[in-house]
């Protein structure tokens, strides 16, 4: 094995172990508020979260991003 095949194969096993950890985090995290499982399949309940990801709680109604940390809604902010 060369050095560039090594090299190429560090890049690309660190690419996919964080690439299945920022799937996988926010299956194993809770709704911060209610304490509700994430569940797997999430359906997006607005044009934002089908395009950057997130979720919104089904027991509190509490929005989350594809972290699983909660958003901050813009438009309440700026009233
Ligand atoms: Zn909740």
């Amino acid at each position: 094995m060369t050095l560039i095949q090594m090299v190429m194969l560090v890049a690309v096993s660190t690419a996919v172990i964080l690439f299945v950890i920022a799937i996988v985090r926010p299956w194993l995290r809770n709704c911060p508020r209610c304490k509700a499982d994430i569940p797997p399949i999430r359906k997006p309940t607005s044009v934002n979260q089908m395009l950057w990801g997130g979720w919104t709680c089904s027991s509190c109604g509490l929005e989350l991003d594809r972290k699983g940390d909660p958003v901050v809604n813009q438009l309440n902010r700026l009233r």
